[in-house]
């Protein structure tokens, strides 16, 4: 399920969640890093909150590498 609202990873309780802040200029490049979690819809990054816990690194080096530190992990 994909959705454009704060994602959370659950197999009966949290691990990680994720944040797009608005700030997303939907340059896909988290969506190049973890292709599994990050997609983008009309300009603006998306998550796949089921794939989160499988990709944890991929998604920290995601939030790392976002050029406008539009990628909010919490863990
Ligand atoms: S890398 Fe950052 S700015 Fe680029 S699409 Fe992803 S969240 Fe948006």
């Amino acid at each position: 399920m994909i959705n454009t609202q704060n994602s959370f990873s659950y197999f009966g309780y949290f691990y990680m969640e994720i944040k797009i802040l608005s700030r997303c200029i939907g340059c896909g490049v988290c969506s190049q890093i973890a292709p599994e979690v990050f997609d983008i819809y009309s300009n603006y990054a998306v998550t796949n909150e089921y794939n989160i816990d499988n990709f944890q690194d991929e998604c920290i080096d995601a939030s790392i590498i976002c050029p406008v530190d539009a990628i909010k992990v919490f863990i």
